[in-house]
């Protein structure tokens, strides 16, 4: 079975984005749609994602800027006109920013508010404007429980985030990063807990240290290598991860 049947993605032009694009397309059994969005769909750096989408007719572009909320909720009219009547099984937070000289000494209010707004305020906003669909999905689902395949959202956290682990990473404090992203953890236990009754898996997962933009050459895993990760994790999630932190292998990481 497809890992889901329609799928968005935010932040899809490069990164692990792109590469959940790419590998989804190349599976087995690809979505009937995939949703990838970005800022600049006409811009140079989506020219990738504009050569993949000349090669499937799965594949549709949609511009989308998690900082802004009219962008978001114009997206979700764009996918309901695409969708045609159906729900939108995964939806999956992945655009992020992160300022990597952030220590308690330099960070200031305008990092801290825009690495909120980015990394967890744009989630929830996604999350809202497309329950609608993801409830539609879960409702026309014949499937007991929680799953990916049914209807899910999947945000791109960090293990950066977890409270628990910080003293093993602090030498790197990335404040306004970790913050953001602690904040991202407990948005997905509070969607678990609400969107449960309706249906959908809400789940945390954290990518590895990827060698990306953001991840920088000096990472650990290729992005080939942690999406294909991720991509094996979403299968196997069910209601007991709901409201869970997972890494890709999917082991549990404490919040
Ligand atoms: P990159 O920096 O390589 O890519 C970030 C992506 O997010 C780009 O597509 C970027 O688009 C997009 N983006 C940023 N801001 C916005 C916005 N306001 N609206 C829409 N899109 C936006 O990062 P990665 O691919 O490495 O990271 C992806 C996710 O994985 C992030 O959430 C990150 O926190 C998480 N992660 C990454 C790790 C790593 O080691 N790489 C480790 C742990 C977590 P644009 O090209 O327009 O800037």
């Amino acid at each position: 079975m497809a890992v889901a049947r329609t799928v968005l993605l935010t932040g899809s032009n490069r990164g692990i984005g792109l590469e959940l694009v790419k590998q989804l397309l190349g599976s087995p059994r690809p979505p009937a749609w995939i949703f990838a969005t970005c800022r600049d769909p006409d811009g140079p750096r989506a020219q990738e994602l504009r050569d993949l989408a000349s090669k499937h007719p799965n594949l549709v572009l949609v511009k989308l800027d998690v900082e802004n909320p009219s962008a978001i909720t114009d997206a979700a009219k764009v996918l309901e006109g695409k969708l045609n009547g159906m729900g939108l099984n995964l939806l999956i937070n992945n655009a992020g920013i992160y300022t990597p000289t952030a220590s308690l000494d330099t960070v200031d209010a305008e990092d801290m508010v825009r690495t909120y707004k980015t990394n967890a305020v744009g989630p929830m906003l996604m999350a809202q404007a497309f329950l609608p669909l993801l409830k539609k999905a879960a409702q026309d689902s014949k499937e007991k429980g929680l799953s990916c395949s049914k209807a899910a959202i999947i945000n791109i956290s960090t293990i950066l985030g977890s409270i628990k682990k910080t003293p093993d990473s602090f030498f790197h404090p990335v404040i306004s990063y970790r913050c953001s992203k602690a904040a991202l953890n407990m948005l997905t236990m509070c969607q678990a807990l609400t969107y449960k009754e309706a249906g959908i898996l809400c789940v945390a997962l954290h990518p590895g240290w990827v060698k990306t933009d953001m991840g920088t050459q000096e990472a650990d895993l290729t992005v080939d290598t942690s999406v294909r990760g991720l991509l094996s994790v979403l299968p196997i999630l069910s209601e007991k991860h709901s409201g869970t932190l997972l890494n890709w292998e999917g082991k549990a990481i404490p919040w």
